[in-house]
């Protein structure tokens, strides 16, 4: 009797020790299936601003806070204004400081680890779009309600950037603290197609829209990818960052 309740109590351990391990491993919360985690290749290792890059199943997952390293206008009356406040220093003679201010968040972006062109181009959304190096956001060409950025670029701060009404920080235009402490030809992020974005020149040209496709990208061997890839550039002309769409289909993003 003794000898079969120490079995008992063994085999439950033992199943103990199963079921913890299963759930050790990183298990979808949404569908619940088990899905492998495995270490995101060096160019994904780029995104210096992440709290987490890793691969998942068919995606890289990156995480991060939202919020710039870099000094903006925008941390003014912020937790962060004695380290990280700056007052505008740009060279924009209408530069209006927006009422939002800088916040955290926590984002999670899932994109394609292999991405793909995706013939129709599906429309880039109102938000993020996108993640920069430093684990800001992209967004599109578009101020609320598909306005253009006419009136949205004289809030744009000295390195390109301002916070939305919920205080989320984003770059419509080149990341110009990225492209300053890096190069004007490193890549800069990766839209939410899983395409890279890099900076305003190449091979020692500035490239202009007429080197892009209506997507603002084109196809090319890059540092990162010796074999070539679709990529984007950051250009000074709009769309600035996408055209048309995305090249390929979208991950997601949640926060
Ligand atoms: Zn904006
Ligand atoms: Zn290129």
């Amino acid at each position: 009797m003794k000898n079969r309740i120490a079995a008992m109590i063994f085999l439950m351990a033992a199943f103990t020790a199963i079921i913890f391990t299963a759930i050790s491993c990183s298990s979808d919360t949404t569908t619940g299936t088990t899905v492998t985690t495995s270490e995101a290749p060096a160019v994904y290792q780029k995104i210096y601003g992440a709290t987490d890059v890793y691969v998942e199943g068919d995606y890289v997952v990156i995480k991060s806070n939202g919020r710039p390293e870099h000094k903006s206008p925008y941390y003014l009356g912020t937790q962060w204004q004695s380290s990280l406040y700056e007052a505008y220093n740009g060279p924009n003679p209408n530069f209006v400081l927006n009422p939002n201010r800088i916040t955290e968040f926590s984002m999670t972006y899932k994109i394609p680890l292999n991405p793909a062109e995706n013939t129709s181009h599906p429309s880039t959304p109102m938000g993020p779009m996108g993640v920069a190096l430093n684990g800001v956001a992209f967004f599109n060409q578009y101020a609320g309600g598909g306005a253009p950025l006419t009136n949205e670029i004289n809030s744009f701060e000295q390195y390109g950037g301002h916070p939305q009404q919920q205080g989320q920080y984003h770059y419509h235009v080149e990341p110009s603290y990225i492209t300053s402490i890096k190069s004007d030809s490193t890549i800069l992020g990766f839209l939410l197609d899983g395409f890279p974005v890099y900076g305003p020149t190449e091979h020692g040209e500035t490239v202009t829209n007429a080197d892009l496709d209506s997507y603002h990208g084109h196809f090319g061997v890059t540092e990162d990818y010796p074999n070539g890839i679709y990529h984007y550039h950051v250009s000074t002309e709009a769309p600035y960052l996408n055209g048309d769409g995305f090249y390929g289909t979208p991950g997601t993003v949640s926060y």
